[in-house]
């Protein structure tokens, strides 16, 4: 017999779950998982905590107690694609709607955003909310909920294979947006924001602080640029790419001194 060790070993793409009360029979939201239950369970409990407002956690609020509710699982989709699983969770709702049980889904199921979309009016209140809202720090290193944990081999190598290629393509929710149809089209961020990215970014915060590229990454760069032209010098970069521009960049050397060349000249007029 041969097999596919990857397809053999976790021929389980993800789960179908359902939530309700414990002590009654209608189901009140459907969602899907590739993770456990149990543990998407708990994800949905502390997004409800944290104040999600969507109609589903709205209802997740308003229990006495997290075992007031249960995450039922419906259906176990094997040996498929995340395709097949988005494909199950939305006929469980069709399903589930057609039989009258309320489910406070926003979509009718399947996967990613595009199940959703929102009216201008709708982004227009999320933006009022979120606006100025501070975002809670998670505390890094050993106090980090999940410091200390690991993920088994098996289960990063199964959503590797059942997550590859999801937001590739045509699948993106974003594939051939272009311009105005774009979301982030027409976004600017304050100097504030902008300062504020920058900064984290930054000296021993940046990711690459203190490293630097083995000789066979070197030697792979060198050769992906070989016999494209290159300013000569960075002054001569300054010169095509700010001067001529109208750019001034605060992290350009030259810029800098062009600009302190200005002032002096004007200095002296003024004396
Ligand atoms: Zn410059």
């Amino acid at each position: 017999m041969t097999m596919d060790p990857g397809r053999a070993v976790t021929p389980i793409v993800g789960v179908v779950y359902a939530a309700r009360l414990y002590e009654t029979g209608e189901y009140r939201y459907v969602g899907i998982t590739s993770n456990t239950v149990e543990f998407r369970r708990r994800q949905h409990l502390k997004a409800a905590r944290r104040g999600r407002k969507t109609p589903f956690y709205d209802w997740l609020r308003k229990m006495a107690s997290d075992e007031d509710v249960y995450f039922q699982p419906i259906e176990l989709v094997v040996n498929g694609s995340l395709e097949d699983l988005g494909e199950a969770e939305r006929r469980w709702i069709a399903k589930l709607r057609r039989k009258g049980h309320r489910l406070l889904n926003l979509t009718e199921g399947g996967l990613g955003p595009r199940g959703y979309v929102w009216t201008e009016e709708q982004r227009r209140a999320a933006g009022d909310r979120a606006r100025g809202r501070k975002k809670v720090n998670v505390p890094t290193g050993p106090d980090h909920p999940s410091w200390g944990r690991t993920h088994s081999d098996e289960l990063k190598a199964h959503w590797s294979r059942t997550r590859k290629g999801m937001n590739a393509g045509a699948d993106n929710p974003n594939f051939g947006k272009f311009g105005s149809e774009h979301p982030s089209f027409g976004h600017r961020m304050t100097d504030e924001a902008r300062q504020r990215l920058s900064e984290m970014r930054r000296g021993e915060n940046n990711p690459n602080y203190g490293k630097s590229a083995s000789a066979e990454t070197r030697a792979k760069m060198s050769a992906v640029r070989k016999g494209r032209p290159q300013p000569s010098s960075r002054r001569s970069a300054h010169t095509r790419h700010h001067t001529n521009k109208g750019v001034f960049k605060d992290t350009c050397r030259h810029c800098i001194d062009d600009m302190r060349a200005i002032h002096s000249e004007k200095n002296k007029e003024e004396e």
